[in-house]
């Protein structure tokens, strides 16, 4: 089954007002046309609504990096699925293996901020992966179907379908380690499997799995030819007009 490319930008913890609006331009410049792909960028909340303008009427599209469960609150800290709406967001990364290590973030909360998003109209995108330890350990299958089976709990097939997943094996993420296109593909056939097993094999067929971990533009290529590959969720080479521009422009090979 033939699905819609979708190439996002992670900017983590980087820009400023000024540094977004620059690179939201120069991105936004080269997506100009662009009907065969999605685009997405999450920059930091500070500038979400700044870079919401600047890529205004361009067709890409906004995530926060995080997302909160609740409209409003005692949630010091966190951001709403409604504030990220009126800034300007469309989607919401969850799960993010940083937000996993460094902030121990669980399955349990994580699946909270996955029906979250559903809730107000926002694409969560549950990123699952393993650690270097697991992955030699023979653990990555076990894991993955863990987070996946938690972060998806209580999600009905008609926002399945709209959920995106990224694989980003946790060894791979801005360490320049890439996964080959096999180790890659061999997990996203896995998590499309199971996700038929969990729902349907038409739902498993429709959602978009993106792979994450090193991308660089000498990589997209080879990485995007896989059958399960949908997409890339790109952290340290989305920073750089430059190198997200060719990663975005990708050609199967
Ligand atoms: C990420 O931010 O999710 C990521 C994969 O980062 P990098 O591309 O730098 O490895």
């Amino acid at each position: 089954m033939k699905r819609r490319p979708l190439l996002v930008g992670n900017w983590k913890m980087h820009t400023t007002v000024l540094d977004a609006c620059h690179l939201a331009a120069d991105i936004a410049k080269t997506c100009l046309g662009l009907e065969d792909r999605d685009v997405l960028l999450a920059p930091p909340f500070t500038v979400l609504s700044q870079v919401a303008h600047m890529v205004a009427e361009t067709g890409v599209l906004l995530a926060a990096q995080n997302v909160c469960w609740e409209a409003q609150g005692a949630f010091t800290g966190e951001i709403s699925p409604l504030m990220v709406l009126d800034a300007g967001g469309a989607a919401a990364i969850v799960g993010h293996s940083e937000r996993r290590q460094i902030f121990h973030e669980d399955n349990v909360l994580i699946n909270k901020r996955v029906r979250g998003a559903l809730a107000f109209g926002l694409v969560p995108i549950l990123c699952v992966g393993e650690t270097l330890d697991e992955r030699e350990g023979g653990q990555t299958f076990k894991i993955i179907e863990e987070q996946i089976r938690s972060g998806l709990a209580g999600v009905v097939a008609a926002d399945m379908v709209e959920t995106v997943l990224a694989y980003e094996p946790v060894w791979a993420i801005g360490t320049g380690k890439t996964a080959t296109k096999e180790q890659a593909q061999e997990v996203h056939a896995f998590i499309r499997n199971l996700v038929a097993g969990m729902y349907e094999k038409d739902v498993a067929d429709q959602i978009r799995i993106l792979y994450g971990g090193s991308v660089k533009p000498d990589n997209i290529d080879a990485l995007m030819a896989q059958d399960d590959i949908d997409g890339a969720l790109v952290g340290g080479a989305a920073l750089n007009a430059e190198s997200f521009e060719r990663i975005i422009h990708f050609h199967k090979i």
